[in-house]
């Protein structure tokens, strides 16, 4: 191992949902702004070999690395919070590891030994917890415990940290995230489950080092030296979390509480003075002084899900962040949206953003909303799924191929305008064999897109099976939809647009993904501008 890496441990106790991977982005935040290199990974304890194969109902959005591995949306958090790219090794399950310990089992790698949870799995973890560490490249490696303390599935991840805690000693700090419940009727906080929770931690043979608290109010000094006291930590390393109107806040409010210094003191570190946080204060100070609102409907079939299109929101929140205003995002149910009622709901809307996904279900309401986009000239994003809508809503309409569709959705259609690409007909695995991960992009000079980025050549992340189909390409140009940008390898169309429109623009990869705090992507940046642009026109304050 890499002399000098560290290992921070983070888990979570009481209810799921606290925030691991906002703590863990923002310790991770506030160490680089000390100038130290940092990466995070996430251990999650289901027996799915990769989030990919599940329904965004499960575990919210599917975030996708530049390497093109199907990852826990924490990483997207990771990546917006820290501008340091995650890769596979970032995002580890249970699925992967007992499937790394059986196929070394088939090749007798055990030697006719009898394999267990201990060593064997364990023994695989602790390997996969330091292959980054082992790189040379990191000083601190931050592991995110997925699940809580006590459930069944974590067991061999939180005996894995017990075990690592005596390779490492002072190179290995526990940080546990638990929840303090705000009693109404009694107007109080309760310690009790932070306590029973530590407990439990202890009795795994794990002492935390630091506790961070999950609270609705203010924890008074007096009942943090309790819970230091119950806990047997020391009382300045009992951290509080109050809720915050911003996720974007916590790095600054976990500083204020030292945090960053104690993880230095606990690894035997200099604390030397303060993290460079001024570019991160400049976006929290546009942020909270943000007039006026743009308005942007996205349509998507899982909008009652908070998550699932988590690097959409917040990308736009960024790009809105950037541009001076507050965001005002409405999701629009693509499978309510119809004839009838489309110009109702989406009258209000200064942008329309057409969801990522896959299937047939909501397709037709996406159909419609573009329609009425195009009709109305509303600044419009079509992303991978979104903007295979838009070519088959303009072969419908603009070329008359009524039946046009892709042939996910209909695989006899006569205009199959989206089709499934060539090197995916012979596939029939589901699991991460999809186009995955960055792909160079090459963009007309004079395209929309272009200008937006600055750049006539990017580099986005996808994730998708089906494509442009290429033959249908001059017809659509003559038609005035434009196929703007290629992969200048395979000639895949990745970008088209209508250059006669406000802004109309549809591209088959994910430019969410790469949207950091820092470095919001630009193409969101412009998107966003014409919708306040548009709004200004309209009118509308
Ligand atoms: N279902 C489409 C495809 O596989 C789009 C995927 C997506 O939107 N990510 O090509």
């Amino acid at each position: 191992m890499q002399a000098g890496t560290k290992y921070i441990f983070v888990t979570g106790g009481v209810v799921s949902s606290l925030g691991k991977g906002i703590i863990s982005s923002s310790l991770a935040n506030l160490l680089k702004a000390r100038g130290y290199r940092v990466t995070i990974q996430k251990f999650d304890p289901y027996i799915n070999i990769d989030p990919g194969t599940l329904n965004p109902y499960e575990h919210g959005e599917c975030y996708v690395t530049a390497d093109g591995h199907e990852a826990d949306l924490d990483l997207g958090h990771y990546e917006r919070f820290t501008d340091i790219q995650t890769s596979r090794a970032n995002n580890v399950t249970t699925g992967r590891i007992y499937q790394s310990v059986i196929d070394k089992e088939r090749r007798g790698d055990y030697l006719g030994k009898t394999v267990q949870i201990i060593p064997h799995i364990t023994d695989e973890i602790k390997r996969n917890v330091k292959l980054l560490g082992n790189t040379g490249k990191f000083d601190f490696v931050i592991t995110e415990i997925g699940g809580t303390v006590g459930d069944i599935e974590s067991l061999p991840f939180i005996e894995s940290v017990r075990q690592l805690k005596w390779d490492l000693g002072d190179d290995c700090i526990c940080v546990h995230l638990t929840y303090m419940p705000f009693i109404k009727a009694a107007q109080e906080l309760k310690t009790k489950p932070t306590q029973h929770s530590v407990k439990m931690l202890q009795e795994a043979g794990i002492q935390p080092d630091i506790l961070v608290l999950r609270t609705e109010k203010e924890i008074p000094a007096e009942m943090r030296r309790k819970i230091a006291l119950f806990c047997n930590v020391q009382p300045d390393a009992v951290i509080q979390c109050i809720d915050a109107p911003s996720i974007y806040e916590v790095p600054m409010l976990m500083h204020e509480q030292h945090i960053d210094e104690l993880v230095l003191r606990k690894a035997g570190m200099k604390v030397d003075g303060e993290p460079d946080m001024e570019p991160w204060k400049r976006f929290l100070s546009r942020m909270n002084n943000a007039s006026g609102t743009v308005t942007i409907g996205l349509v998507g079939k899982y909008v009652e899900l908070q998550d699932a299109y988590k690097s959409i929101d917040e990308a736009l929140f960024q790009a809105a962040t950037y541009n001076g205003v507050k965001l005002d995002l409405r999701f629009v149910h693509s499978e309510k949206v119809n004839g009838g009622n489309v110009d109702e709901l989406l009258a209000d809307m200064d942008g329309v953003i057409v969801a990522p996904g896959f299937g047939q279900r909501g397709i037709e309401g996406k159909f419609v909303a573009l329609k009425w986009c195009r009709e109305h000239d509303v600044p419009t994003f079509g992303i991978c799924l979104g903007m295979q809508c838009m070519v088959i809503e303009f072969a419908r309409n603009v070329l008359g191929m009524a039946e046009a569709n892709s042939t996910e959705m209909n695989p006899t259609t006569p205009y199959n305008v989206i089709d499934l690409m060539e090197e995916q007909k012979s596939i029939s695995n589901m699991g991460g064999t999809m186009r995955l991960g960055a792909y160079t992009c090459r963009l007309k000079e004079d395209s929309r897109a272009a200008k937006a980025y600055g750049s006539t050549e990017v580099n986005e992340r996808h994730r998708h099976r089906f494509e442009f189909n290429g033959d249908y390409r001059e017809r659509f140009e003559t038609a005035g939809m434009r196929c703007v940008g290629e992969n200048p390898e395979t000639g895949l169309v990745e970008v088209v647009e209508l250059p006669d429109k406000r802004w109309f623009i549809g591209t088959q990869y994910h430019p969410e993904y790469s949207s950091t705090v820092l470095h919001p992507n630009p193409i969101f940046i412009d998107f966003v501008s014409a919708a306040i642009a548009y709004r200004k026109e309209k009118g509308v304050k």
